[in-house]
């Protein structure tokens, strides 16, 4: 029995050890299996990479852009050689606004002239509307306080001297409001209100902060409108000709030799005319030379091209002329 015992005993042991060995070879077998195996896992790893690199056309896509980007100033430069030595030209129309039927006749010239609206004009925003529309520049026309006011009256929204900065600012910003498509602003009489640099600031640094330009219309020889904007830093200039502060064909078509002379003298020039009957009936007939011998633009293009060399003539710098001090009002 005890022998049974002993060797019963002994048995179990060796199977025991077997058994296990032989389980610990399956083991041993499935974890090198894994570990062989595990590289098979492994192998999707790359397969996203290959996808990665699939997906990589999306940022190919992305960069033509900037290789399309680098394409248009190369075609630019031959086109415009010619164009740069001829005078810069600008012609605003003042007091538009109250009818679209001069406004329609002005456009319909072809000429790239710039429309200046009243805000409180009947018409303010129609005829805003159709000058964008053609591809005209707009322009707020200011009223300003003038010598003879109020006998003088220039309209709804004008900037009196008597006012607070408050109100100016507030008479201001309905004015802008009135005139859509603004890119500047010259002033409607206010030979009064532009000697004040107190009054004219205010309303200056609010142009400025709006990325308005001021053009001076230089209705009284002592006008502060210019100098108070370039002090300020404003895109500014000044009307050198008045075109028909006389109301007859002679005198408009002296104006315009004038207009012709100053700009082929200084490089630029500014003419201001309003929407009168002499007055568009002398553009009209004017339009071959002014599309031939000059180079018309907006103010904008004027006020930004640099004085040509030699000179440091900004539009409007010419002395003070009595055409400019009886039409200004
Ligand atoms: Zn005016």
């Amino acid at each position: 029995m005890p022998r049974r015992k002993k060797s019963q005993k002994a048995a179990p042991p060796l199977r025991r050890v077997l058994w296990t060995l032989g389980a610990g070879g399956v083991v041993f077998a499935f974890l090198v299996g894994l570990w062989w195996g595990s590289p098979a896992p492994k192998l999707p790893a790359p397969k996203p990479k290959v996808q990665a690199k699939q997906s990589a056309p999306a940022p190919a896509v992305k960069a033509q852009p900037t290789v399309k980007e680098a394409k248009p100033p190369l075609p630019v430069p031959p086109v415009k050689p010619a164009e740069p030595s001829l005078p810069l030209v600008a012609i605003i129309i003042d007091d538009m606004g109250h009818s679209l039927d001069p406004a329609r006749r002005l456009a319909a010239l072809g000429l790239p002239l710039t429309f200046s609206i009243l805000p409180y004009a009947a018409q303010a925003k129609a005829v805003a509307r159709l000058a964008q529309d053609k591809g005209l520049e707009v322009m707020l026309h200011l009223p300003m306080e003038p010598k003879g006011y109020p006998g003088q009256n220039p309209g709804q929204g004008v900037l009196l001297c008597g006012m607070s900065q408050e109100k100016l600012l507030e008479v201001l910003r309905e004015d802008l409001k009135r005139v859509p498509h603004a890119v500047g602003v010259n002033n409607h009489m206010g030979s009064r209100f532009s000697l004040r640099p107190d009054l004219l600031r205010p309303v200056l640094l609010e142009l400025k902060s709006r990325g308005l330009f001021y053009l001076d219309s230089f209705t009284s020889a002592d006008s502060q409108g210019l100098a108070s904007a370039r002090g300020l830093g404003l895109r500014t200039g000044r009307r050198d000709v008045f075109l028909d502060h006389e109301a007859s064909r002679e005198a408009i078509d002296f104006q315009m030799r004038r207009l012709l002379q100053l700009a082929r003298e200084r490089g630029k020039a500014v003419a201001i005319g309003h929407p009168r009957p002499l007055t568009m009936q002398a553009l009209e007939e004017w339009a071959p030379q002014l599309r031939t011998q000059v180079r018309l633009v907006g103010v904008l293009k004027v006020l930004e091209s640099p004085s040509p060399p030699g000179q440091a003539h900004q539009p409007g710098q010419s002395p003070p002329t009595q055409q400019g001090v009886k039409a200004g009002q």
